[in-house]
């Protein structure tokens, strides 16, 4: 900026023109146009009359110049005048013979040179210039012609008149010249004079005519083409300020400054359009906020940086019990809160000396996370909200409130339950993995703690038999008994299923363990009276001590149970203190669980027969198949012992389809309608489609299905009842025979024989081996031969090894036989001879 333009005086001059050219911008355009061409037309008519006026001014001063010349003139030609008197003076001198007629024409000579010297002096114009010079000479001349005359010297006299002569000849004839030059100048100056009057007169006639002919059109284009082109276009302006787009903007076309002020409308028009558009469209999303707003289940607020209320919804003001006024825009966070406090419904704590809680943000917001940050809040009138924090680019926040008061109090109803056994009201399996690691923090070698792992015998009977209240009220005393048997400061829980635990404190070796782990077993050993019912359980129990066996839950719990593990192997009843030695044994059970997992996957197994004599027809009618594996390195192995691990690692029903094949398979070979029976595991019917695979089995060897006995036992009807009652309906109607096996050894044996579809019962062999020995034994196989024979059953005796168990079992009202006795298992080569050693035994049982 020069300082011409930012020094105070400019801006003292800009104040003073701003002042005095404001009331201009009051007065319209088009006005001031007009007023402009009004002023250049006084103007022009002004210039005119001054121009005449100087004209007229032109011709007085060629007038009074002609007038002064005149006057000079006249002067001039008075001193002409007085020269030639002076002249006829002279030159009457020396004729003049009366001297006191000289002396008096010398007196008037005299007087007329003094005339002559006045006039001169009065006038000091050109043609005086010679006369005034020639003056005194002609006066020294005709006084010297004079004062000859005088003294009567007439020769000299008329000699000086001569020359006086001359001098006033030449003298006459210079002025004579000079006054005509004089004459000439001056007229010729009038004469220009009064010609630039003309001319200028004329021009400016000329000027005004034309300034006149021009305003008229100038007026008539500033209306039409400048005042009244933005009379419409601030008409459109008008009306695009009222959002009328229908207007139509004209005047697009021309070239100039009017023209583009008709584009630009042209632009603005069209920008005003996408405007309205868009506005539309804004208002449009507006309502969708305020209703998505509105409509929210939950409250919300948003703030700004300056922690200032934009927006909130009618549910948040009803959560915090706000007025609008209270939550006004613009309204301060802690005013707010402050307000929240005063209706009861600020943050438990707040207004009681604490600071607000604000948002979780006491560094600007700009520097949190963009994450959102969930806070739950207890307020003061009890409820309890949950409140999401979403912090915003501009350094403000969004928060959803939620009245979580019912899941809150659900939660800690649920977080309590998620501790404590639903069934027996003592601590679950989380409690107590919680409460040894609490304990584990504060022991030592003198003060352990010991973890006795308890697995009930029999209470999946009791609970599949007499129903799940039975089971439950079983389990509660259960819990009862084992919480009374501890000491004060032990700790009891229900790990699921039949499975309790009890943490013992104060343990430091097995000495301190084996009381209290005696006293489990022996006080679930004692019957249990449930309602009308007596039940009689059991209790396997795996021992460890920390920090003996171990610092860590998680390896505790693992030791306990390889403990409980190896005390159910070891058969029911007596607790076992968990010993490194036991991990090898669960390790052996994994190596061979991978050699049985080898041996089924490379078929390694053969197929042993059993005969089976039917008593009544002294014949061999069914022959059981017996599965037998040979351990590469510990020699055979007890199907007994393989087949409940092949069911544990799931190779079941891979092992199971092998058997039934080859049994099949080798039924083919045999003579008549002889019939194989094969095992089925409960595993088999869940894991698989059994149906399809004995359908396969039968189309691929061709064996008739009426020549297929399976043999299933009562561990499968436990599970999924309506499944396997279908399974089995279907296997009867392909023609299969169904036999019950190693029955009594189950709960309710009897139950089952009325839900279930099966043609056969196989009475266990511990019923047989003690036939001689127990009067009960004798009954039960009666009874249950009696019970078959009323439902349409035939009844198998298992494991007769001798004659008299024969006797006994043929009293007894069996149908068939098995075991040493009739035959052992044998390869499929040998059965034939076998059969026929049968038949003889048959005679034995006639005679
Ligand atoms: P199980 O089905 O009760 O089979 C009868 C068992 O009693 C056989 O034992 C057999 O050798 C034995 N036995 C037969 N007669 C007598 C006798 O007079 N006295 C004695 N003390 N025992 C006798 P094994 O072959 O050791 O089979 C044991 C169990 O293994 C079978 O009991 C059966 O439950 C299971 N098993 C055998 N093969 C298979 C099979 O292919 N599949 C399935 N799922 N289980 C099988
Ligand atoms: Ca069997
Ligand atoms: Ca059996």
């Amino acid at each position: 900026m020069s300082p011409v333009t930012s020094g105070p005086l400019y801006h003292r001059w800009r104040t003073i023109r701003s002042a005095l050219l404001w009331p201009v911008f009051f007065v319209r355009i088009g006005t001031r146009l007009y007023a402009l061409a009004g002023m250049a037309l006084v103007t022009v008519c002004v210039l005119s009359a001054a121009a005449l006026h100087f004209v007229t001014l032109a011709g007085d001063t060629a007038h009074d110049i002609r007038r002064r010349v005149q006057g000079e003139l006249m002067r001039v030609s008075e001193l002409e005048l007085l020269l030639e008197r002076h002249r006829r003076i002279i030159e009457s001198a020396p004729i003049e013979l009366d001297r006191d007629r000289i002396v008096e024409l010398r007196a008037r000579a005299r007087d007329i040179i003094e005339e002559m010297d006045v006039g001169a002096h009065q006038t000091r114009s050109g043609p005086l210039a010679a006369f005034t010079d020639g003056v005194p000479e002609l006066a020294r001349q005709g006084e010297a012609t004079l004062r000859l005359a005088e003294n009567f010297a007439q020769a000299a006299a008329i000699d000086a008149v001569e020359k006086y002569v001359v001098h006033a000849k030449s003298l006459q004839n210079k002025i004579a010249l000079q006054k005509f030059e004089q004459l000439t100048e001056v007229d010729r100056e009038v004469r220009a004079l009064v010609e630039s009057g003309v001319t200028l007169t004329r021009w400016v006639i000329s000027g005004s005519v034309v300034a006149l002919l021009l305003i008229g059109p100038f007026s008539l284009v500033v209306t039409r083409h400048i005042v009244l082109r933005l009379k419409g276009m601030t008409q459109t302006m008008l009306q695009l300020a009222r959002n009328d787009l229908s207007v139509r903007i004209s005047g697009t076309r021309y070239p100039d400054e009017l023209g583009d002020m008709a584009r630009a409308l042209g632009v603005f028009k069209s920008n005003a359009e996408a405007l309205l558009v868009y506005q539309a469209r804004i208002e449009h999303l507006n309502q969708r906020f305020e209703f998505a707003l509105e409509n929210m289940s939950r409250g919300l607020s948003m703030f700004d940086a300056a922690r200032r209320l934009i927006v909130c919804n009618t549910h948040y003001r009803e959560l915090y019990r706000l007025s609008a006024q209270q939550t006004a825009a613009g309204t301060a966070f802690e005013t707010i809160l402050n307000e929240r406090i005063r209706v009861g419904t600020g943050r438990v704590g707040e207004g009681e000396g604490l600071p607000h809680q604000p948002w979780p943000m006491d560094a600007p917001a700009a520097d949190q996370t963009r994450d959102v940050i969930t806070l739950t809040h207890a307020l003061q009138d009890g409820r309890t909200i949950q409140i999401a924090y979403q912090p915003l680019a501009d350094g403000g926040w969004v928060a959803v409130h939620e009245d979580i008061t019912e899941e809150h109090a659900q939660d800690i109803r649920i977080e309590r339950l998620a501790h404590i056994d639903s069934v027996t009201g003592i601590a679950n399996r989380h409690a107590f993995t919680a409460e040894i690691e609490r304990a584990l923090g504060s022991i030592s070698p003198q003060q352990g703690l010991a973890i006795h792992w308890l697995d009930l015998d029999r209470f999946k009977e009791v609970n599949d038999t007499c129903g799940h209240p039975v089971g439950d009220t079983l389990l509660q005393q259960v819990a009862t008994r084992l919480c009374r048997a501890v000491r004060a400061g032990d700790f009891v829980a229900r790990l699921g299923g039949d499975e309790f635990a009890v943490i013992q404190r104060n343990v430091s070796c097995e000495a301190d363990v084996s009381p209290l782990a005696r006293r489990l077993i022996a006080t679930m050993s004692q019957p249990f009276d449930i309602g009308d019912l007596v039940v009689e359980i059991g209790a396997s129990s795996g021992v460890v001590i920390a920090p003996t066996h171990g610092r860590t839950a998680e390896d505790l719990i693992r030791k306990a149970d390889i403990a409980l593990y190896r005390a159910k192997a070891d058969g029911r009843g007596c607790p076992v203190l968990y010993d490194p030695v036991l991990e090898a044994s669960i390790k052996s059970r994994r190596r061979l669980e991978a050699d049985l997992a080898d041996a089924v996957r490379t078929r390694s197994f053969v197929v042993h027969y059993q005969p089976i004599l039917d008593l009544a027809r002294g014949e061999v009618v069914t022959c059981e198949a017996l599965l037998r594996w040979t351990h590469p390195e510990q020699g055979p192995i007890s199907p007994a012992v393989f087949i409940p691990i092949a069911e544990s690692a799931g190779l079941i029903a891979d092992l199971g389809a092998f058997v039934l094949h080859r049994a099949c398979a080798d039924a083919m070979g045999w003579q008549g309608d002889l019939r194989v029976a094969v095992n089925l595991s409960a595993g088999q019917f869940t894991t698989g489609d059994l149906l399809a695979t004995v359908r396969d089995v039968l189309t691929e060897t061709g064996l008739p299905a009426t020549r297929l006995e399976l043999e299933i036992t009562e561990t499968l009807l436990l599970g999924d009842e309506a499944a396997t009652i279908a399974t089995l309906d279907a296997l009867r109607t392909l023609g299969v025979t169904i036999a019950l096996d190693d029955f009594g050894t189950g709960y309710s044996s009897l139950n089952y024989l009325r839900r279930f579809p099966v043609d056969k019962i196989k009475i266990d062999q511990s019923f047989i081996r003690d036939l001689p020995n127990r009067a009960t034994c004798v009954a039960i196989v009666r009874s249950v031969a009696d019970l078959a024979k009323t439902l349409g059953m035939r009844t198998v005796a298992e494991g007769v090894e001798t004659n008299d168990h024969l006797q006994r079992v043929v009293n007894a009202g069996c149908d068939e036989v098995q075991g040493y006795l009739v035959g052992r298992p044998m390869p499929n080569e040998a059965l034939s001879n076998a059969i026929a050693r049968a038949r003889m035994l048959s005679h034995l049982v006639a005679a």
